[in-house]
């Protein structure tokens, strides 16, 4: 592991405009490393189709390992036409993205969703309703209905929903620290009037909670969470769930900010490197042409900063600066609506923009 103001991130760009996104974010990394007197060490390695091509395979072990070993990973998108086939024997480039995620055990995914007071326009909600929303969704990535025994008898199917205690209690304990470092207030979802498993979610963030008495905490049912997540969603600081509620609600919750180039997460696991990327894919129809948006990316490393290397301050100036740029008018090909004032600008015009309003 690094030392203190040393970091050492694995970059994987990806397909298609996976490495303009990540080349994008390598110069804001560069702009950030000499503001705050951190320094970056940035190991570039293979995932996803370009790895198909160069190994047969779309995650080698020891990329795995490489990313173990490192401070953070900051991923780019994978996929597109080239590898898309109905054969099931073939490597798939998103069998990348799950080795990834087994590898190094990541078990919370955190979706922030900010409305832009400059983007409001591009959300397909109302202004009076979206105006000052900043939630994060934090979901439980590896247990639940997705995982649990499944089978068919018959004409009769099940999937099962399986907690255990411990595997609520780290999701818990993720939600509570995000909120520690936000407006302190963590919203858990389930289905407890109905669900076993959603009884003992309910209880075990309940008895999580009592160990950070400076976060209130409330519970709400996933239908209600769905309805007040589109009616009041600035009223939301943290939202916690489990894996298949947190599937839906976060993309329902993506919807508020509007433009899918705009949204970042991260993966965290237990004690080991957190996992970085866009939210979308990897745009092939765009692909090499300069326009892809970086701020999705932008947001990533902001939330890099935050989590994995203790940045706070940092996180904050990138944040700040993505918000400046918008509000001047600027705006790739995918956010722009033709209003008045906007400014058209590629992916190396949006960089240079946001790292000058780093300042
Ligand atoms: P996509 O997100 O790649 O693209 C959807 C639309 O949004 C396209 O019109 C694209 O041009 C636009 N878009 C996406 N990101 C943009 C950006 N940063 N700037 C400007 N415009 C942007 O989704 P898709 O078309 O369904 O999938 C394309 C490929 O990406 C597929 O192979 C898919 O499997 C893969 N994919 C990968 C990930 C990932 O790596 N996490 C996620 C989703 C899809």
């Amino acid at each position: 592991m690094a030392g203190e103001h040393h970091f050492k991130i694995v970059t994987l760009p990806g397909d298609g405009i996976g490495p303009e996104v990540v080349g994008a974010a390598t110069q804001l990394l560069a702009d950030v490393a000499e503001r705050f007197q951190v320094s970056f060490e940035f190991i570039e390695l293979l995932v996803g189709g370009i790895s198909i091509d160069e190994h047969g395979s779309p995650l080698l072990p020891e990329v795995v390992e490489q990313c173990a070993q490192s401070d953070a990973v900051l991923l780019g998108a994978v996929g597109g036409p080239k590898w898309d086939t109905t054969d099931p024997d073939a490597p798939r480039p998103e069998q990348g993205l799950l080795g990834l995620r087994k590898g190094l055990e990541l078990f919370a995914n955190l979706r922030p969703v900010r409305v832009s007071d400059a983007l409001i326009a591009s959300s397909p909600l109302r202004d009076e309703r979206i105006r000052g929303a900043d939630l994060v969704v934090v979901r439980e990535l590896t247990g639940g209905i997705y995982f649990g025994e499944r089978g068919r008898n018959g004409d009769v199917a099940f999937d099962t929903c399986t907690y255990s205690v411990a595997e609520i209690d780290r999701i818990a304990r993720v939600a509570f620290e995000a909120a520690e470092v936000r407006s302190k207030r963590v919203m858990s979802v389930d289905k407890a009037n109905v669900l076993e498993s959603s009884r003992l979610w309910r209880e075990t963030v309940s008895s999580v909670g009592g160990e950070y008495p400076e976060i209130s905490l409330d519970h709400m049912l996933v239908d209600n969470a769905a309805m007040q997540l589109v009616s009041r969603p600035a009223d939301f600081d943290v939202i916690v769930t489990e894996n298949m509620f947190g599937d839906i609600l976060s993309d329902e919750a993506a919807m508020i900010a509007g433009s899918i180039g705009m949204l970042a997460s991260a993966s965290l696991g237990a004690g080991g490197p957190g996992l970085y990327e866009p939210v979308h894919g990897s745009a092939p129809d765009i692909a090499g042409k300069g326009l892809a948006n970086p701020l999705a990316t932008f947001g990533s490393v902001a939330l890099m900063l935050r989590y994995s290397l203790g940045l706070e301050e940092a996180a904050a100036a990138v944040e700040s600066a993505i918000d400046r740029v918008l509000e001047r008018g600027l705006r790739t090909p995918d956010l722009a609506t033709g209003a008045d004032g906007e400014e058209e600008a590629g992916t190396e015009q949006m960089t240079a923009a946001v790292v000058a309003a780093m300042d």
